[in-house]
């Protein structure tokens, strides 16, 4: 007879200390004359503000690029949650 042991996970926002760091990053949406996506983008920060001078820095480069995406990547880790 085969047994089995159920264990119930859940998935869910990895808060632990040892965790990836949230970041954020910004990415230009700005449409060219072909309606092409500018697509610069910034690097990943832990410090929204920093995406966000970022974000003014290509704006004074380009001023017609006005428009932005932020892209927030958060850890989720599997954790087990006791007998289901
Ligand atoms: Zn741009």
């Amino acid at each position: 007879m085969r047994r089995f042991r159920f264990v119930k996970w859940v998935l869910r926002p990895d808060t632990e200390p040892d965790a990836p760091p949230v970041t954020h990053r910004f990415r230009c949406i700005a449409l060219d004359d072909s309606d092409d996506e500018c697509g610069a983008y910034s690097a990943a920060f832990t410090d929204p503000s920093r995406a966000q001078e970022w974000a003014f820095g290509h704006w004074r480069a380009n001023p017609d690029h006005t428009g932005f995406a932020e892209t927030v990547e958060r850890p989720w880790v599997m954790w087990m949650d006791g007998p289901a």
